[in-house]
């Protein structure tokens, strides 16, 4: 007969194997106990083996930070994090996941681990659009919208776009969207079928130029071409918004700003980086020339929030973009991809090259400081480089995650420091 405590570690190893959710133990050194067939679902992967014995071993090339955060975690017990985001993956469609770890004693920790990719891929999608129809808010002379199908060919229209552009519905159903909206063909751009591409490939694409009206006239119109629902991998159809604007060039400007910036530093975001360095990654290896990542993480910024308030915070991100933005060429990308993470886009640098600039960036945050509303303060930050030099077959993910891993080192080293990736990360 099993006793009360047999029966109940039976219920409960049961209920570990079955649940939908990964779950690891493992020990503050991160040497795992217990994991289920869930988390090894999601951990084989990442290791790119067919056995897992330390956690922080696995996750050191997506997420090293999680070594960090378990070691400096003060308290005897409580949670270490919740729904901390984790991308790994190589390529433009990465796995995201969430992370939350539990510190039950001083050396027993869960975690738990799921795949939110889908959902943070509608997130984006979703803010997009919210970007979008907020700007639209602001004065609207008019608006059309469309229906696309997968292939771009119209599939319904509302009234709008046939007041707006004269065509009759008869005139447009059926009709690559194209085949109308362009005034002059000859030097029309974007080029013919680039703007599906583009919605196919990032979820929207936006245009500003002249426009076609039934009668031959023309009007400056800006065109938002967004995917809708993808089912599984492929996109069902796309809407088309046509914007009638009496300002040429303004909106536009302003709402790519939007799409591309951090609002509180105004340095670049995290879509944007990425769209940026995939793009740069796929010419670099086109013609053989290298390009570099630098991360940045502000040294003890949580000590800037809890001694002198989460405003001061801000104004320290917000300076610490400002110089570094200030020491990078117009072609280099500087974009925020964290709390008080960012990241250094160089195209065409070396590993060695990137070294240099990161120490000019290191040293233009410690050289004088920062002045939160009235209160100086000195910061520092520690930084991580890669670059494509001897990694060829690198992805952005891949120099990320090894910018990410030197980053860590450079903690670990003392912080306020620039480290170099070792060979052989980056190509993973
Ligand atoms: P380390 O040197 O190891 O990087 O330590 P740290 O304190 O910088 O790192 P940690 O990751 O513990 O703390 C980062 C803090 O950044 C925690 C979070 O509250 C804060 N933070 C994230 N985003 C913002 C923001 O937009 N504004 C402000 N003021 N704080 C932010
Ligand atoms: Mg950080
Ligand atoms: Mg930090």
């Amino acid at each position: 007969m099993p006793t009360d405590l047999e029966a109940e570690n039976a219920g409960l190893l049961q209920f570990l194997y079955s649940c939908p959710a990964g779950l690891i133990e493992f020990t503050s050194t991160g040497a795992i106990g217990m994991v289920n067939p869930a988390a090894m679902g999601l951990l084989l992967p990442i290791a790119g083996r067919t056995f897992v014995t330390n956690l922080f071993d696995v996750m050191d090339g997506c997420a090293p930070e999680l070594r960090n955060m378990v070691c400096n975690f003060g308290a005897a017990h409580g949670a270490i994090c919740d729904g901390h985001r984790i991308v790994t993956g190589p390529g433009e469609r990465p796995t995201v996941l969430a992370c939350s770890i539990v510190r039950l004693t001083h050396d027993r920790h869960v975690a738990t681990l799921s795949d939110v990719t889908e959902q943070v891929a509608r997130e984006r999608r979703l803010k997009q659009a919210e970007t979008w129809f907020a700007s639209l808010l602001d004065g609207v002379d008019n608006v059309a919208v469309l229906s696309l199908d997968a292939d771009g060919r119209i599939d319904a229209v509302t009234p709008s776009a046939v007041r707006q552009t004269g065509f009759a519905e008869r005139d447009l159903l059926g009709h690559p969207f194209e085949s109308f909206d362009r005034p002059d063909r000859a030097t029309a751009t974007p080029p013919y079928g680039e703007a599906i591409a583009a919605a196919r490939r990032d979820g929207w694409h936006l245009h500003e130029g002249w426009h076609a009206r039934a009668d031959g006239g023309r009007y400056w119109c800006q065109r938002l071409v967004a995917a809708r629902a993808h089912v599984g991998d492929a996109v069902s159809g796309y809407t088309l918004v046509l914007r009638a604007v009496k300002r040429q060039g303004r909106d536009t400007a302003d709402l790519r700003r939007m799409l591309t910036r951090d609002h509180l530093t105004g340095a670049s975001n995290r879509a944007h980086f990425f769209e940026v360095a995939e793009r740069e990654l796929t010419r670099s290896r086109g013609n053989g020339g290298s390009l570099a990542l630098i991360v940045l993480d502000i040294d003890h910024f949580k000590r800037v929030n809890d001694g002198h308030g989460h405003a001061a915070g801000d104004a320290v991100l917000r300076e610490a973009a400002r110089r570094c933005e200030a020491e990078l060429r117009p072609e280099d990308v500087f974009a925020r991809i964290g709390g008080e993470e960012f990241v250094a886009f160089v195209p065409g640098a070396t590993l060695t090259e990137a070294a240099a600039v990161a120490e000019r960036l290191r040293l233009s945050l410690a050289r004088e400081p920062v002045d939160a509303g009235g209160t100086r303060l000195r910061i520092t930050g520690s930084f991580g480089c890669s670059a494509l030099d001897g990694h060829p077959d690198a992805t952005v993910a891949g120099l990320l995650a090894a910018a990410d891993g030197a980053l860590y080192r450079a903690k670990r080293d003392g912080r306020d420091r620039v480290a170099l990736s070792d060979a052989g990360r980056a190509a993973a």
